[in-house]
């Protein structure tokens, strides 16, 4: 019996058997294929891939342009692509084995040419072919099959990965690597598969068919339990279940013991969610992040997501809002089909800097969501990563360009469909008092803002003890934000992680929050607690608190609020 501790991610207790995936196992399998067209396609996706990768490369030099032209003439070599295709439509090899095997015998025949500089070229192939293979895996690797129920057990998992995937055997999640905000972390609630992360190295020390105990809320890890302790997790399961039980019966509005109403709301990824967040009571939808419909292949088609947009408000407008974010793709959220790399991805190309400039796929989503809001009352629609006053002016002026569209073409829409912004960049944050001018609401993005103010990569659980929501320099950001949107006459939400964590609520309830967004399992604890709180005393908590000088500060007197000594 092996013990390990983690950070706990999305609360459950699971005793299940094992299966373990490792990314850095995958590899060239030499298996024959039933369906050489589709594994035609697969390279033929992967080429394009990497043509479009080494195009993107800026030679250095004129040495630098040489070595690139023969990249691209090796990778364009007709003789090279029809051995590659052949292989895969005669001999039915598999797409990387096809290529791998389209390699080695050019590299054969270069060594026996005697002449140094095609022998050079050995190494050059060796790339190229390296980096089709890699495309070609990082596509399969999607399929992550678990063939049993049970304890998904891997070194990282990337959002396109676990949206796209059969989750119906996953009964639990046990990654190496991940952070309490990252997005793998927010799916994993969402979806309520309990879930411990950053176990350094957990998916060496197991393997397939070991039993694991895994306690999702505490982060502890037991691999093959003892009797003893297998008894201990089914009593704390049964114990959970029935609080469970109670909890759901009850989905009446939150309001606290002094009349203080706060609306709880669902964030969402996809039809899934709707269900469990009606039997929920959920006051509406706070955050639809409409990027992770665009990881599911049977989505890529606009209209088909425009659909999922019409059937999200058709289902949840008896209850409350809906409210669309627009699309933030980038960071770690990249549609299969795009090719983003960038050094710095967290500070790069993402959401409305990225929606800008691809005005098509833009545009094509805010047709989307308008069309979805015609009949309603109450659709709004939301903006990610505004870093500023400009950037959210420039938003708004191309979404009134596609309302014209839209008028003209006689497309209808809800004209009074409001207008929000998340406020997760600092930079927003300082400046929310302009930036509430020019919207209906605001909604604050804690995940990120978290992550800018303190710098400190969400995902990363080397750092996540510097991830710190109660970090002075965060608790007076929210209090800014709050403040300004209230003077501005608008109303404002959270919809971050930190929205979702009952033991944060005083905090909450005391800054003035009107809207709390979070995952559907945390609305009947969120519930129970505000109506235990009283709106004065908490304001009054945070009157103090923003006095204190740093995080451990109060923490700790959180902590004594909470257990009723403060
Ligand atoms: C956030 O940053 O808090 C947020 C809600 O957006 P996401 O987690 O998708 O970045
Ligand atoms: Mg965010």
């Amino acid at each position: 019996m092996l013990e390990r501790c983690g950070i706990g991610i999305s609360s459950g207790i699971v005793v299940e058997k094992a299966y373990v995936f490792r990314h850095s196992e995958v590899y060239v399998s030499y298996d024959t294929v039933d369906d050489a067209d589709a594994a035609l396609q697969e390279f033929e996706s992967a080429y394009r891939r990497t043509h479009a990768e080494i195009d993107a490369i800026e030679a250095d030099g004129d040495e630098g342009e040489a070595i690139l032209a023969v990249y691209k003439a090796m990778l364009e070599d007709p003789d090279y692509l029809s051995l590659i295709r052949g292989n895969i439509k005669e001999r039915k090899h598999n797409a990387a084995w096809a290529v791998e095997a389209a390699t080695d015998k050019y590299v054969s025949l270069l060594e026996r040419v005697d002449d140094d500089f095609f022998k050079e070229r050995i190494a050059d192939l060796r790339d190229i072919s390296g980096r089709l293979i890699s495309e070609i895996l990082s596509s399969s690797r999607l399929e992550i099959n678990v063939p049993y129920p049970a304890i998904l057990v891997a070194d990282y998992l990337q959002p396109s990965e676990m949206i796209s995937m059969d989750l119906s055997n996953v009964k639990g999640l046990c990654l190496d690597k991940g952070g309490i905000t990252s997005h793998i972390a927010i799916l994993a609630r969402s979806m309520n598969i309990p879930s411990v992360f950053a176990l350094s190295s957990l998916s060496f020390e197991v393997s397939d068919e070991d039993t694991i105990a895994m306690d999702g809320k505490t982060g502890n890890v037991v691999i093959n339990p003892d009797r003893k302790t297998r008894s201990l997790y089914r009593k704390k399961l049964d114990k959970e279940i029935r609080k469970e039980a109670a909890l759901g019966e009850d989905i009446e509005g939150a309001v606290t013991a002094d009349g203080f109403a706060v609306k709880l709301m669902g964030n969402i990824e996809g039809l899934d969610g709707i269900e469990s967040l009606i039997k929920a009571g959920a006051d509406g939808i706070g955050l639809f992040r409409t990027e992770f419909l665009m990881m599911l292949p049977d989505y890529a088609d606009n209209e088909k997501r425009s659909a999922i947009y019409r059937e999200t408000v058709e289902r949840m407008s008896p209850y409350g809002p809906v409210t669309f974010r627009t699309y933030d793709i980038g960071g770690d959220k990249i549609p299969n089909e795009m090719k983003i790399k960038e050094e710095n991805p967290i500070l790069g190309w993402r959401a409305v800097r990225l929606c800008l400039e691809e005005k098509d796929l833009f545009r094509d989503q805010l047709i989307s969501i308008l069309k979805a809001s015609a009949g309603y009352s109450d659709v709004r629609l939301m903006f990610p990563m505004i870093s500023g006053s400009e950037e959210l002016q420039s938003v708004i002026a191309f979404l009134d360009s596609v309302k014209d569209e839209c008028r003209e073409k006689g497309i209808e829409f809800a004209d009074d469909i409001k207008i929000g912004t998340m406020i997760e960049v600092p930079s927003a944050a300082i400046t929310a008092d302009v930036i509430a001018r020019y919207v209906d609401f605001m909604s604050i993005g804690t995940n990120d803002l978290i992550q800018y103010t303190i710098a400190v990569d969400r995902s990363n659980e080397k750092i996540s003890y510097l991830y710190r929501p109660l970090h002075p320099a965060v608790l007076r950001l929210l209090k800014h934000i709050v403040d300004s949107a209230h003077e501005n006459g608008i109303p404002v939400s959270m919809c971050g992680e930190m929205a979702g964590y009952a033991d944060y609520l005083p905090i909450l309830i005391g800054l003035g929050l009107d809207e709390l967004s979070m995952a559907p399992s945390s609305i009947a604890e969120a519930r129970r607690r505000i109506r235990k709180l009283s709106r004065s005393s908490c304001a009054s908590f945070v009157n103090h608190v923003l006095s204190l000088s740093d995080a451990k500060e109060i923490e700790k007197a959180l902590k004594e609020f909470n257990c009723g000594k403060a």
